[in-house]
């Protein structure tokens, strides 16, 4: 049998304590769907709740939105999704499978590998079959779900769900504007799902065709825009440094001026050294610079789609400079008060995806040890991380024991995320914590009721401490930080 990976490790664990399930399991699964169990859908609260803590919580400068998923068609002309958003892809001639043209791998041999004929790809392999260079042309394959709303099917609208949750904060940029005390530079942030029909689905939760976006669109005077760039890629790397991602595993990757989407500036991504295969560093969040980009496309979607067409007239006669006048009257402009002049904002765009930063927070995380000859699993998750901050244990159940510990769970609950066990050995119950990443255990024993103490162990360490009964919580919230 095939060695085991450190990634099936990983896929296993989570299956077998309850953080990660396939979609519709019972059914026979669905790819590339996961459902988050009981530890995992707290693992990835907590992530998102650090997330919104940095970024929206402790800065006076960002405020929050939740926008809907489904949004009105024109959105999506207006963004460049609707005719833009594809993948090119090739199929393979002998076994008809779909591959992203981007991620299609080098035939050992090069070029020369695959028969005439294949344009490009004569020397690309196929992932599925393998054989080289035996491909149709590339073409564009949309990634947007579609789906229509409307109870008649004659007056049905054809909608599709968000591939990406930004454009619900443009679209609500002057709604902000109006309604709250922000002035430029300040941002818009929004944690949330989104939906891309991916042509090729990777690694557990790496890529999905469902999967949760955190975003944040920060606005700011042109000019002033490298600075905020550089203020953002900094802020976001040392976030991941901050929750405890080893340093050697996380770097930035610059995109070279031919890879920029033609309205960027500058793009950085920070990426993660996974475990797939002998190591792989692969994108978990991008930096962009996207200029006025969005704000100019949508101010151009509402004039054309609106009344304030019908005040124009035709307006393929309107020269460019009338039309960068309007612009500068358009909703999606920005007075700036101190200034006393008009500009549309530039736009800063750190966009991160949850789901696979919690696969790297797992990974970086995940530890094998020997101990006393037994392989011990870890999960050195940082405190604000970790699913559950404590367990709490009677030695045995007898002599007020568990009665004790679970007034001590009573007293700590409501503060922490505990966890009441009192089944098993000790030993296998400190284990069970261990793998599900709690950073201390407490137990109750039978000396509890002479010097009102009780044991704290330590996950990382295994260090054992005593500590009088009323000084736990204190105790714990100087441990952990929070
Ligand atoms: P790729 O080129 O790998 O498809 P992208 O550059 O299009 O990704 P963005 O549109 O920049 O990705 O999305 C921002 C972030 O959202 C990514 O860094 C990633 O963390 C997350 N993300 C994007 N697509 C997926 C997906 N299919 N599954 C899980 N997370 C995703």
């Amino acid at each position: 049998m095939a060695k085991l990976t450190k990634m099936d490790d990983i896929v296993s664990l989570c299956k077998r304590r309850g953080f990660i399930f396939q979609s519709s399991e019972i059914y026979g699964g669905l790819a590339s769907c996961y459902d988050y169990g009981p530890l995992g859908v707290e693992l990835k609260n907590n992530i998102k709740k650090a997330w919104w803590k940095s970024v929206v919580q402790m800065r006076d400068d960002v405020v929050g939105l939740d926008c809907s998923i489904l949004m009105h068609p024109l959105v999506w002309k207006a963004s460049g999704h609707a005719d833009h958003f594809s993948d090119l892809v090739a199929e393979c001639r002998k076994c008809n499978t779909r591959t992203r043209v981007d991620q299609l791998k080098d035939a050992p041999g090069g070029a020369a590998a695959g028969p005439a004929g294949a344009g490009d790809l004569g020397g690309k392999v196929c992932p599925s079959c393998g054989t080289a260079g035996n491909f149709t042309q590339p073409m564009p394959f949309k990634l947007m779900f579609e789906t229509s709303m409307g109870a008649n099917r004659e007056d049905a609208m054809t909608l599709y769900l968000r591939p990406e949750t930004a454009q619900g904060i443009f679209a609500n940029f002057r709604n902000v504007l109006d309604t709250t005390r922000v002035k430029i530079p300040f941002g818009i942030a929004q944690i949330g799902k989104s939906f891309r029909n991916e042509v090729t689905t990777k690694a557990f939760i790496f890529r999905t065709r469902e999967f949760e976006q955190a975003e944040l669109e920060f606005f700011c005077e042109p000019g002033t825009d490298e600075n905020w760039f550089g203020h953002w890629k900094e802020q976001r790397f040392n976030w991941y440094l901050d929750l405890g991602i080893k340093k050697e595993n996380l770097r930035f990757r610059e995109h070279e001026k031919d890879e920029l989407a033609h309205y960027a500036k500058g793009c950085a991504d920070i990426e993660y050294l996974f475990p797939f295969g002998s190591g792989d560093w692969q994108e978990l969040e991008g930096i962009a610079n996207r200029t006025d980009y969005d704000l100019r496309q949508h101010q151009r979607g509402i004039r054309t789609s609106n009344s304030w067409q019908e005040s124009k007239g035709d307006l393929s006669k309107v020269t460019l400079r009338e039309e960068e006048a309007d612009y500068m009257k358009g909703p999606l402009s920005y007075y700036d008060e101190e200034k006393k002049g008009r500009y549309i904002p530039y736009v800063i765009e750190p966009s991160a995806g949850i789901d696979r930063s919690t696969l790297a927070f797992l990974v970086d995380a995940y530890d094998e040890e020997e101990v006393r000859g037994e392989t011990r699993n870890v999960l050195r998750f940082s405190p604000a991380l970790a699913p559950v901050k404590a367990g709490i244990f009677p030695l045995t159940n007898k002599e007020g024991m568990p009665q004790t510990a679970r007034n001590l769970y009573n007293s700590l609950r409501g503060r922490f995320n505990c966890f009441y066990d009192e089944k098993g050995a000790i030993g296998r119950r400190y284990r069970r914590q261990d793998e599900a990443g709690t950073p201390f255990c407490i137990t109750v024993d039978g000396q509890t009721a002479q010097d009102q103490a009780v044991t704290v162990r330590e996950r990382d360490s295994m260090v054992q401490t005593r500590v009088a009964l009323d000084q736990v919580k204190n105790y714990l919230s100087e441990k952990l930080g929070l």
